[in-house]
């Protein structure tokens, strides 16, 4: 088999499934080779009246299971390496949720905050006019990530419909609602985490109330898992963005603290809260820390120092291979992101379904149907590691690995 195109960083993640599901050189590369990369540049006349030619790429990784699903990010390093392992884990991340999807991600190596809104609604249009052919409700649908967002997806949208020459909202999740986008889509993914860490909570005979919290990155993601955790009673004790953090061992009101993040632009100088760094934060003493921010944060250099019980990883990954080996080493639980964050994925495929039916739902029902997938995952991946005796991100990938082989089986690919 021709092998130009496979994903190196893949090969490295399933080393370990690899050995644990002894797989075949064909399962391997079935696992490691991308289905379908697109790599196009487009011009773009930009404000002054000069011309800009942008990059962009999409990549279908697998799509076994179903159409493929993965979002679109606007940023100026990405490339074609990053955006195929992102597409692999979005396979991954798909399976182990229980969708009837396969993984995609795609990018625009592009610098978002130096071009004007005129520019990257012409960049975000173009996007579309160069994989029109390639995507739609039934072959690859798109949804936001870093730097774009429901705004740019209702550009999106229009331009897939425009070349469509009809309605067909279910090309694209993460719209607005007002152009058919789910209910409660936006703070989603927090939900889904906070769901998971409520299975986590009780399997470990914990109680919310008594369970201390501490939240790095306040941003979509970060801020809605704190204010959902303050509202179910968790005490969140720590909170923090790029700028600064705060703290108060009693416990933050975290509609207070988003009040004044609005009014004054950041956490710092919160009434009855101490500042704390960063670094710091990872290293409270809480009962769970969630690392809602970046990639690389828990790291060799300061895992050692890191007191949870619990880590919730709702950013991609945000703990280091190094690192979770001394966390596991420590008996500390880490939840991996690929079934802590799945909850945005699982109403983009609600908006999706919703779009296809041309039924809406309540934002009740989308929240207790969005609880049942992610603990039905959950359930899923404690029998993995019972039965496998791996830990939890090794069971998840076995449990992904194998729907996704199984898929492929079925269809005549493997033997
Ligand atoms: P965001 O841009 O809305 O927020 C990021 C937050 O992190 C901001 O508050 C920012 O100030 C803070 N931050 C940046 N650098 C920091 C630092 N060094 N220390 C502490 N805080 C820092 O992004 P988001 O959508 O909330 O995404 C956060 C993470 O979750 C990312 O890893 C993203 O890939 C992941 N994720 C997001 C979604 C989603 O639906 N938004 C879905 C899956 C995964």
């Amino acid at each position: 088999m021709e092998k130009d195109n496979v994903c190196i960083n893949c090969y490295n993640q399933i080393d370990k499934v690899a050995k644990i599901l002894k797989l075949g050189q064909a399962e391997l590369d079935i696992l490691t080779i991308p289905k379908r990369i697109l790599t196009f540049s487009y011009p773009v006349k930009l404000d002054a009246g000069d011309t800009r030619y942008f990059t962009g790429y999409r990549v279908q990784f697998n799509d076994a299971r179903g159409p493929t699903k993965g979002g679109i990010r606007f940023h100026p390093e990405v490339n074609l390496e990053e955006i195929k392992t992102l597409a692999f884990l979005m396979t991954l991340k798909c399976a182990v949720v229980n969708l009837p999807y396969g993984g995609a991600k795609g990018g625009v190596m592009i610098e978002p905050k130096k071009f004007s809104e005129a520019e990257l609604e012409s960049v975000s249009r173009g996007y579309i006019r160069e994989t029109y052919n390639f995507i739609g409700p039934r072959i690859d649908i798109p949804a936001p990530d870093v730097n774009t967002d429901a705004k740019i997806m209702a550009w999106m949208l229009d331009e897939y419909e425009k070349l469509e020459g009809k309605h067909t909202p279910a090309a694209i999740t993460g719209k607005p609602i007002s152009l058919l986008g789910s209910k409660a889509r936006d703070y989603s993914t927090s939900m889904g985490g906070a769901f998971v860490l409520q299975e986590m909570v009780e399997s470990l005979d914990m109680k919310p109330k008594k369970t201390t919290v501490a939240v790095q990155g306040f941003g979509n993601v970060g801020m809605n898992i704190a204010r959902i955790l303050h509202e179910w009673g968790y005490k969140v004790i720590a909170v923090s963005d790029s700028k600064s953090g705060i703290y108060n061992a009693n416990g933050l009101s975290i509609k207070d603290v988003i009040n004044h993040k609005e009014k004054t632009g950041k956490l710092a100088k919160f009434k009855g809260a101490k500042e704390i760094s960063n670094e710091a934060l990872l290293e409270l003493k809480t009962d769970v820390l969630v690392p809602a921010a970046l990639e690389d944060q828990i790291i060799k250099k300061n895992v050692n120092n890191v007191k949870a019980k619990l880590i919730l990883e709702m950013a991609n990954r945000p703990i280091t291979p190094e690192a979770d080996d001394v966390l596991l080493d420590k008996g500390i639980f880490v939840m991996p992101d690929i079934l802590a964050n799945a909850g945005g994925v699982v109403v983009s495929y609600f908006e999706w379904v919703q779009n296809s039916q041309n039924f809406y739902w309540a934002e009740q029902l989308v929240l207790d149907r969005l609880k049942i997938y992610m603990a039905n995952a959950v359930k899923e991946l404690s029998k993995v590691c019972e039965n496998f005796k791996c830990d939890m991100r090794a069971s998840l990938y076995v449990n992904a690995v194998k729907k996704i082989l199984e898929a492929e089986r079925l269809r005549g690919n493997l033997k």
